[in-house]
């Protein structure tokens, strides 16, 4: 049997209940009855590593908003499945909603469960009943030549065995019409060892395949907070190994809406080597819509004035939804209106479409 490495060892330590944070935090025993509820609901996992980020005197410290259980996630309203991704599925477990894009959910473990996540529920398959149907997968990425690149999510794709990242990147980096691969993990910012303490086997493996076709590793930093020295070496081994990185912020109320938090991390992620790439408009997913949505014309504002603050490549993102008819770009304020530009679209017909949407200062979707 293999030796144990130290992140392995780390991940088997997260507080995985609302009983193994309880003493770090003044929960009344009204709240701590509710929050046992919620857990039951929506799992609760934290690393140290994370926790130890948190300013516990603050009752509303950022980081804790991310990570520790809160009874607004059982306020009313807000959907399940946001951005259409049932009848996306092609294959079980993997998704082709956009023409060059396969989208594969490989794991519905993460490191950390985020009290914002989209697939809050994360109900699903596990990673190696996925990985079963590689084959099945990579058939239909061969028939479909007009795919380009497959995006390996999950959960959190690094959650992976380094077996079986080691099948993906086999599978799909032999098929012709692919040119490039992306990993969704949020492993450098809440649980950085995953890559910096596994004796150096995962960055071996991407540096290895890096050489065949571009990895791209696509992470979600929201706050400056969560740029660390340890999170900084993460990021500088995947860029060592080869591998581009590039960050997708959610926009998210009592977080990072707020023009200088928000450029103050864009410019930071720039200057550790990480490209902007989209800062998104949180979902109206039941259990996080109330929480943390910030409404789109708000939205704008702080974005418009964050970016007035940035570098350009800090800049270079995109201020969108992922909407089930495709990505919507949010232009801004446009006379009583707001105009929005499809960056991707489901259908051929709305690809780049321009239009305006009438929007009351408290909207957050459509
Ligand atoms: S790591 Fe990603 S998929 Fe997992 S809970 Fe956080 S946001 Fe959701």
């Amino acid at each position: 049997m293999k030796n144990e490495k130290e992140w392995q060892r780390k991940l088997k330590e997260c507080c995985r209940s609302v009983a193994d944070i309880s003493d770090r935090f003044s929960f009344t025993d009204e709240e701590i009855n509710e929050l046992i509820s919620i857990e039951e609901r929506y799992p609760v996992c934290i690393p140290e590593y994370y926790l130890s980020l948190i300013d516990s005197s603050d009752r509303h410290d950022p980081i804790r908003k991310m990570c520790v259980p809160d009874v607004m996630e059982f306020s009313e309203g807000g959907l399940k499945d946001t951005s259409g991704e049932a009848d996306n599925t092609v294959v079980q477990g993997m998704q082709h909603k956009y023409r060059q894009t396969a989208l594969i959910l490989s794991t519905n473990q993460c490191a950390m469960y985020c009290r914002h996540c989209f697939r809050k529920r994360l109900v699903g398959y596990s990673s190696e009943e996925i990985a079963e149907r590689l084959p099945e997968m990579a058939d239909y990425v061969r028939r479909h030549t007009e795919i380009s690149n497959v995006l390996i999510s999950g959960g959190d794709a690094f959650l992976n065995s380094n077996e079986v990242i080691i099948k993906y990147l086999e599978t799909f980096m032999a098929i012709p019409n692919i040119s490039f691969i992306r990993f969704g993990t949020r492993n450098p910012v809440t649980f950085p060892f995953r890559i910096t303490e596994d004796d150096g086997e995962l960055t071996s493996i991407l540096s290895d395949f890096a050489l065949k076709k571009h990895i791209i590793v696509v992470t979600q930093f929201n706050h400056p907070r969560e740029i660390t020295e340890e999170s900084v070496k993460s990021i500088r081994m995947l860029l060592v190994a080869g591998c581009s990185v590039f960050n997708q912020t959610v926009l998210l109320k009592g977080i990072n809406d707020n023009p200088e938090i928000l450029s103050a991390l864009l410019n930071e992620l720039v200057a550790i080597g990480i490209k902007p790439y989209y800062v998104f408009q949180c979902r109206p997913v039941e259990g996080v819509k109330n929480q943390f949505q910030v409404p789109l014309i708000r939205g704008s504002e702080i974005v418009d004035k964050a970016k007035s603050m940035m570098s350009g490549p800090a800049k270079a993102f995109r201020y969108a939804m992922s909407h089930p008819t495709g990505k919507i770009e949010i232009l801004g304020k446009f006379g009583n209106s707001m105009l929005f530009k499809y960056h991707q679209a489901k259908q051929d017909e709305d690809s780049g479409r321009i239009f305006t949407r009438p929007v009351n200062e408290y909207e957050c979707w459509f």
